[in-house]
């Protein structure tokens, strides 16, 4: 009797353990399965993470560059250095190089874009555009940034139009402008043959390099516009006699290391004082500034250096002259300024002029030599009877 009931009492424990396990080994796989999941999640946001970090250390790179660039630029006012450290950092920390990167300022004159820097990857690449293509001049026109994915896909822009002008490879481009107190200074701009090269990352730090560089540049442009105004004359616009014998001595050392003989005109206006007497001393000035332009155009061919040496002297200097060469290029210009008519009050009025040329190395061991002999020949030439050229 007891048997059975045991029997089944062990069964019913039996039953009961392995419906327990059973259930066990369920939850434990449901658990295993939120694990794994969990795990899944985990990764993912881990490798997330490390894209994140790998953007992060980029941008703070980037940054960190700029800061510095930012920080050397404001102490350096040579538009010079300004402009090849904007073009610099925009081509290194945005495309590593790749590319080509222009920097274009705004000419004060013609109010249009003049291209200023270029760095390339390419090194033998040559921009025709010298004053920007139709992407730089909508960044004019707009003053905004802009990104260009694809310039065959862009529906904004005709990029058949531009091939005709421009054969330079680039699909993708970012370009934005510099604008300091409402004012246009110019364009920076990078492309690149591959489409899709530029993010909007890439395009927000070439926006920043612009804003920052911006007060840089215009800092930068006043203050060349002061050096111009200090090395050039002001009423006829040559260089003034300091910035002048500053280049004669650098004339004369490049002449040595070339081997080349450079020549020294000094050029005297004819009784000046007795024109100023008859006509005014107005006029006087009109006869100065008539006469540097004779001088601009009569040698413009001989790349002269030009100088107001004194109240109506001047000083001109020719690379690579010889002496017979020089003498007829002096003969050339005296008799065009002799027949220059200055008309004033309905008058035919004129000079004429003594040059005294001198020839380096041949007749002098240096520029202060140069300039002496230069001036001797020219004081020959007044005792002579004036209007004429005398070489040494
Ligand atoms: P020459 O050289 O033939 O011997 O006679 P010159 O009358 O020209 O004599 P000199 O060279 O000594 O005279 C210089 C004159 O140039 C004196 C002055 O009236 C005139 N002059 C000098 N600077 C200026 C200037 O800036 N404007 C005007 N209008 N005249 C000037
Ligand atoms: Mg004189
Ligand atoms: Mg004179």
């Amino acid at each position: 009797m007891w048997l059975p009931i045991f029997c089944l009492t062990n069964i019913l424990i039996v039953i009961y353990f392995f419906r327990r396990n059973v259930k066990i080994k369920r939850n434990l796989e449901f658990e295993i399965q939120d694990l794994n999941e969990k795990i899944n999640v985990l990764t993912d946001q881990n490798s997330k993470e490390f894209k994140n970090k790998d953007g992060l250390q980029k941008k703070i790179s980037r940054y960190q560059g700029l800061k510095k660039i930012i920080e050397d630029i404001n102490r350096n006012l040579s538009l010079e250095f300004i402009v090849d450290t904007l073009s610099d950092i925009a081509f290194t920390l945005i495309t590593d190089n790749k590319g080509t990167c222009i920097l274009y300022l705004v000419d004060k004159q013609s109010q249009s874009l003049s291209l200023f820097k270029t760095k390339k990857e390419d090194k033998k690449l040559i921009i025709k555009l010298k004053e920007g293509d139709m992407f730089d001049h909508w960044i004019l026109k707009h003053a905004s940034p802009l990104l260009i994915e694809d310039i065959h896909r862009d529906f904004r822009f005709d990029s058949d139009a531009l091939k005709k002008q421009d054969s330079r490879p680039f699909s993708s481009l970012i370009g934005a402008p510099f604008i300091s107190d409402h004012k246009f200074l110019g364009i920076l701009r990078l492309d690149c043959p591959s489409p899709n090269f530029y993010t909007q990352d890439d395009l927000r730090f070439l926006v920043t390099i612009c804003d920052l560089g911006a007060v840089a540049l215009e800092n930068g442009e006043y203050f060349q516009q002061t050096q111009d105004l200090a090395i050039h004359d002001e009423l006829t616009s040559l260089y003034t006699k300091g910035y002048f014998l500053e280049r004669l001595k650098e004339e004369c050392k490049r002449s040595i290391r070339q081997n080349r003989s450079l020549a020294l005109f000094m050029l005297d206006i004819d009784y000046f004082k007795n024109y100023n007497d008859k006509f005014g001393h107005t006029a006087g000035d009109i006869v100065l500034k008539t006469l540097s332009e004779s001088i601009a155009s009569g040698l413009k061919d001989l790349s002269p250096i030009t100088s107001r040496f004194g109240g109506e002297e001047f000083c001109v200097i020719l690379s690579g002259m010889d002496k017979k060469k020089a003498i007829s290029a002096a003969e050339r210009l005296r008799q065009k300024i002799e027949k220059r008519e200055i008309i004033l009050r309905r008058q035919e009025t004129g000079v004429t002029v003594s040059i005294g040329v001198a020839v380096f190395p041949d007749d002098a061991k240096d520029e202060d030599e140069l300039i002496l002999r230069a001036d001797r020949a020219m004081y020959e030439a007044k005792q002579k009877g004036r209007n004429r050229v005398c070489g040494i």
